[in-house]
């Protein structure tokens, strides 16, 4: 199998490129590098079956006969995709039709990295696939939004005009090492502050909640919805739900530090809840995470701590 990662540079990208390579197949990861890092991939240079292209996937590219075509280039962090605005709406609708087309040419299996951001701030809660969302289709995070609704869109329509075998993954907020370090994500900024010595920025009074997985166990979701028959969205995440809060007072005792809380504005519709229902992804793929949010911490740690030294 030789297979197409999109967006491979980054944090869940480079993860997955590692786990289809320990399944003995061979990865190409075509990233732009806007969002994503050469050192994610570093340990990769020598790996025979392994093969990075610098491709900007707004860019129609064709890069010869694949078998799956994974696609998770996009800005994925709030700072990210409210700084590269445009971008994030390029990849979401011109880099998801190339990337569906070239798999369409190529008779490959399509993968698309989609999110619980289609739920926009969820009147139901926990959310299950059937629901279609509350979102705010001209506030600052609908660049982020309606551009994954699109991808889903476009890639249904893969599915039914052009019979291309599509997969849909709503991904729920992942965490672990390799996470940047500065890309103003709660688990990445609460970590940096905490290691760092400095207060912990709350957005509002802390209440909102948000529900974070593991990435490995991200990552054995993927792959495993990746090998199934189903073609509508599935969630993927960890239903263990925290306040913010709450996560900051897991944040400062796996790190041991006794920086304080600093509260700051909440940002324009910053949803209020979020928990994925998984029930789908039990009962299909016999998949549910394994790692509770205080593990998983304890499992970055050392990552983080080099980090927030290498950084300093
Ligand atoms: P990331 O920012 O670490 O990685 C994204 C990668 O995509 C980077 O390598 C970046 O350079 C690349 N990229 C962006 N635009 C590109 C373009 N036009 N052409 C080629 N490459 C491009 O983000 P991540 O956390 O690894 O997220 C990966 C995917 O998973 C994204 O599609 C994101 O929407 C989705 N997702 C992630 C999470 C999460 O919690 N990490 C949650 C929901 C969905
Ligand atoms: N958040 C916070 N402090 C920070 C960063 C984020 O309180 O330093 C909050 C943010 O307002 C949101 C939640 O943490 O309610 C998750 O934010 P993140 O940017 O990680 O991802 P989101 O789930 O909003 O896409």
């Amino acid at each position: 199998m030789r297979v197409l990662v999109t967006g491979g540079a980054g944090f869940l990208g480079s993860h997955l490129c590692d786990a289809l390579l320990a399944q003995s197949q061979s990865v190409l990861c075509a990233a732009n590098l806007l969002t994503g890092r050469m050192e994610n991939i570093a340990h990769l240079r020598r790996e025979p079956r392994f093969e990075f292209r610098e491709q900007d996937v707004c860019h129609p590219f064709d890069f010869g006969k694949l078998d799956y075509v994974f696609h998770f280039a996009s800005p994925a962090s709030p700072v990210d995709y409210l700084e590269r605005a445009i971008e994030t709406l390029q990849v979401g609708s011109v880099g998801t039709m190339n990337c569906l087309e070239v798999a369409r040419k190529h008779n490959a299996k399509f993968f698309l990295a989609s999110t619980s951001e289609c739920y926009g701030d969820p009147l139901e809660h926990p959310q299950r696939e059937t629901y279609w969302g509350h979102v705010n289709p001209i506030g600052p995070r609908s660049v982020y939004d309606e551009s994954k609704r699109f991808a889903e869109a476009a890639t249904m329509a893969y599915h039914r005009y052009h019979k291309v075998d599509t997969h849909i993954a709503r991904i729920f907020n992942t965490y672990g090492p390799r996470l940047q370090i500065n890309d103003g994500r709660v688990i990445s900024n609460f970590m940096r502050q905490a290691l760092g010595g400095e207060e912990l920025t709350v957005y509002g009074d802390g209440s909102q909640t948000r529900s974070f997985c593991y990435v490995s166990d991200e990552v054995a979701g993927i792959v495993s919805l990746a090998g199934s028959e189903e073609h509508l969205p599935t969630n993927i995440g960890n239903p263990g739900e925290f306040t913010i809060t709450e996560c900051a007072q897991a944040v400062l005792e796996v790190t041991g530090s006794s920086s304080k809380i600093r509260f700051e504005p909440l940002p324009q519709d910053d949803p209020k809840q979020r928990r994925p229902d998984i029930s789908k992804a039990r009962q299909l793929l016999g998949w549910e995470p394994k790692i509770d949010l205080r593990t998983g911490l304890q499992m970055s740690l050392e990552y983080f701590r080099t980090a927030v030294h290498t950084t300093a």
